[in-house]
């Protein structure tokens, strides 16, 4: 089985909690010894296998191989991708079983951040995470004042439209913020403005 690590937590001595996104569920697992071992951390594709334990109902993490990218040594690039997947664990939070959408758009995101800035290719990846669940407003209707955005548009939290006299937030000319929902390309955003909206996802997923 193969998943992305989400989320651990140190339990006595050198044991883990280590919470999984498979391409099908949110498994939470036990692992004896995990602090020792180089290849347990947030962000990584991990192979394993579980094994149940009639004493306890989280079953244990065994056999585990890292799955490497090509990019795991460059520090900026690990860096967003573990601030990225760490933001899963709460975003998932309570559900098990879960849509292929995740696990697919995690192992093409490791793709495209071979090749692409990494904010770039997750921001990109995000919209499109908004989209599937449903939550993308193309409508671009202002959260706050519940009026259509038509001019310059400004983004909060988990990408939602406002005006900028409305949210006293950054403005954005509405072909930018179109490109990005409609074409889920972000060529129209500068360094800049890329490093603004990283930061409206740093808030949440
Ligand atoms: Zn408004």
């Amino acid at each position: 089985m193969q998943g992305f690590i989400i989320d651990f937590k140190p339990v006595r001595d050198d044991d883990l909690i280590v919470t999984l996104l498979t391409s099908d569920e949110i498994i939470t697992t036990y692992r004896f010894y995990g602090a020792r071992h180089s290849h347990i951390n947030i962000g990584y594709k991990i192979d394993f296998e579980l094994e149940s334990n009639l004493k306890s109902t989280i079953p244990r993490l065994k056999d585990v191989i890292q799955l490497s990218f090509p990019w795991i040594l460059d520090k900026e690039k690990l860096y967003c991708w573990q601030r990225f997947l760490k933001l899963f664990y709460t975003h998932l939070k309570g559900i098990e079983e879960l849509d292929k959408f995740y696990f697919n758009l995690l192992s093409n995101l490791v793709h495209k951040i071979t090749k692409q800035n990494v904010k770039r290719a997750i921001i990109e990846g995000y919209i499109n995470l908004l989209d599937f669940e449903g939550r993308l407003h193309t409508d671009y209707e202002c959260l706050l004042c519940e009026k259509v955005v038509e001019g310059n548009i400004a983004l909060v939290r988990s990408m939602l439209p406002t005006h900028p006299k409305c949210s006293y937030s950054k403005s954005f000319k509405s072909n930018q913020i179109k490109s990005l929902f409609e074409e889920k390309s972000s060529i129209e955003l500068n360094d800049e403005e890329l490093d603004y909206i990283w930061n409206i996802l740093l808030q949440g997923i």
